[in-house]
């Protein structure tokens, strides 16, 4: 029979600043798991590890754990070589909707199951469903089949894959114990170890608007992060990319969706396409179909201007039952009663932006949940161009606010604008990222 433990030892252990070993580890997740063990325990462990951390030998043994708590999938019957991406979270980052299709039309079959929002980070699946009849959930065979028939597939995440990260995720979300580098790495990791990916690029967030605020904190996360894909054969890289700022202009469900049509038709807002090449390319080098990352970025601009991602990207719609005529038209996918205009409350340059808030003000439109049963709207949110170092003159219009209501309308200005921060003097641009971890 397994060895057996206390909780409340292996608690008063964690809380000691003392190391878990690798057996108290995966009986608490599968004793979590099963729901043997109470959600106030499993509370109290994680605002240990919370405050005391983890060594290196327990952070992957935790995510190994968590990876081991259900199904692990294996694609290579239908795709040699799977390549995966995840970010750790940020305001208007459609990265997905752009670098999947542009990765895929280069050959690279990508099936990615991607999350809900979360916090003030949106989410790929809500953004996607502002596509009418567009389905999310996939079987297995489905999720196979359109990989194999197309070579490109984005999902939800199914319950049987790292249950335990769904569990534990929940949690963390009402204990103020998100923000823990062992923790964040753990769930990433073992979402993505559970889903068979070969290769993984990371894109690890940070400032105001990212779970880590500083760049030696996203380096330490990225590196943990790297280390447990490496230890578990997987190729790996971590960008680490700048979220002081929302990325590119769109915040919102439909908006984002706008904004990445737009930018997989050559039209897009310059720091998102920068973005997004950079992480598409960094997929391409991973998968093995050049070393040159200028040679990948040059592959992955050819497909996006002869028009093979836009269509990779339909063909996706499509196949997941979506309404392709509100993709060709965009015109047609779902728009807000009160669309206006927000305007400079004085002159100066923008000197920096509460990013967290911008998200924030978003989800108090409508467009992210504040409790789990809430119902998305998906016209809502802010297209906002204006960046940090740009210059405006009082009463200039800084970007537009889309709203289902007056007073709605109102206070995401309200909010919007207090997350603003100005100077009188010249503020430099920022940039958008930080270096890479490999
Ligand atoms: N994204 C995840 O999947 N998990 C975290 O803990 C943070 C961001």
């Amino acid at each position: 029979m397994a060895q057996s433990f206390r909780m409340v030892d292996i608690i008063a252990k964690k809380r000691d600043g003392r190391p878990l070993t690798t057996a108290e580890i995966e009986w608490f997740i599968h004793g979590y798991t099963a729901g043997a063990i109470p959600d106030y325990q499993a509370a109290a462990l994680a605002m240990a590890i919370y405050l005391r951390g983890m060594s290196r030998q327990e952070t992957v043994d935790l995510t190994q754990a968590m990876a081991h708590s259900g199904d692990q999938l294996d694609l290579h019957d239908v795709a040699p070589f799977v390549v995966d991406k995840h970010s750790s979270g940020g305001v208007g980052d459609k990265t997905t909707l752009a670098v999947q299709p542009l990765v895929a039309a280069c050959g690279v079959p990508v099936g990615k199951m991607s999350g809900r929002g979360l916090g003030s980070s949106g989410g790929t699946l809500d953004k996607m469903e502002s596509i009418a009849g567009w389905r999310l959930e996939l079987t297995l065979e489905q999720f196979k089949k359109q990989l194999a028939d197309i070579g490109l597939v984005l999902a939800g995440q199914t319950a049987a894959l790292a249950p335990a990260d769904g569990k534990m995720y929940a949690l963390r979300d009402v204990t103020a114990t998100v923000a823990s580098v062992p923790l964040i790495a753990a769930s990433i990791m073992s979402k993505k170890l559970a889903a068979g990916a070969d290769a993984i690029v990371l894109d690890v967030k940070l400032g105001s608007g990212a779970f880590m605020a500083t760049v030696a904190e996203a380096r330490e996360l990225a590196q943990v992060m790297v280390n447990i894909g490496k230890d578990a054969g997987r190729r790996m890289v971590a960008l680490l990319s700048d979220m002081n700022q929302p990325l590119g202009h769109a915040i919102g469900n439909a908006l984002e969706v706008k904004e990445a049509i737009a930018t997989l038709q050559g039209d897009g807002p310059q720091d998102f396409w920068a973005h997004s090449l950079e992480v598409a390319a960094q997929m391409l080098r991973l998968a093995g179909k050049t070393d040159d990352l200028d040679e990948a970025k040059r592959m992955i601009t050819a497909a996006r201007d002869d028009g093979r991602a836009w269509d990779k990207f339909g063909e996706m719609v499509i196949a997941q039952g979506g309404n392709v005529a509100q993709i060709d038209d965009p015109a047609r996918l779902p728009a807000a009663a009160i669309v206006e205009p927000i305007t400079a409350p004085h002159s100066g340059y923008i000197a920096g932006m509460d990013t967290g808030a911008i998200g924030w003000a978003a989800v108090h439109l409508g467009g992210g949940r504040m409790v789990k049963t809430d119902k998305i709207d998906h016209a809502v949110g802010f297209v906002l161009p204006a960046k940090i170092g740009a210059a405006f003159q009082a009463g200039d219009e800084l970007g537009m606010v889309h709203a289902a209501d007056r007073d709605a309308a109102d206070q995401a200005k309200a909010e919007l604008l207090a997350a603003l921060s100005w100077s009188d003097e010249p503020v430099p641009p920022r940039p958008h990222f930080h270096g890479t971890v490999e």
